[in-house]
């Protein structure tokens, strides 16, 4: 076993990024998924904000058109192998900010969902999404992380 495998076996470490969306979902991932009461640090989750240390990339918000590049940088430079989870109805669909038209009629500012970006390994729906729901979608893809060689 590789020393990345041995190291991912004690901590897989997750990184939040926000792309737009009223913050309910990021209020449910820190303030909730990360509390004592669900504590997803009981699977040795353990959240970070550097992409470079990141396995688990948690993508909450609509993917507003400032967000597209920031979006893309970001999963490039976590490093392989890594995955991906979509949180909330605007990460997924947009959700209501899809359905708000612009000046020419179409909504041109949203680019959700997320897997029009960037490749998603799972999705937890809801809004804002139940904090045991976004804690099981994350570890969900923990196999996919721990399988690679
Ligand atoms: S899914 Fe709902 S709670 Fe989450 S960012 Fe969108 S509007 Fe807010």
């Amino acid at each position: 076993m590789g020393l990345k495998a041995i190291a991912r076996k004690n901590a897989i470490h997750a990184m939040l990024i926000y792309t737009g969306g009223c913050n309910g979902c990021d209020i449910e991932v820190v303030n909730a998924v990360y509390s004592p009461r669900y504590d997803i640090e009981q699977y040795r989750v353990l959240l970070t904000w550097n992409p470079r240390e990141a396995d688990v990339l948690i993508v909450t918000g609509c993917v507003t058109w400032q967000m597209v590049e920031p979006l893309k940088k970001i999963y490039s430079l976590i490093p392989e192998p890594k995955a991906v989870v979509a949180v909330g109805a605007c990460a997924i669909n947009g959700n209501v900010y899809k359905n708000m038209v612009g000046e020419i009629g179409v909504n041109e500012e949203i680019f959700a969902p997320v897997d029009n970006i960037i490749p998603v390994d799972a999705k937890v729906p809801g809004c804002a999404p139940r904090p045991e729901d976004i804690l099981m979608g994350v570890v969900k893809v923990i196999p996919k992380l721990m399988e690679a060689p």
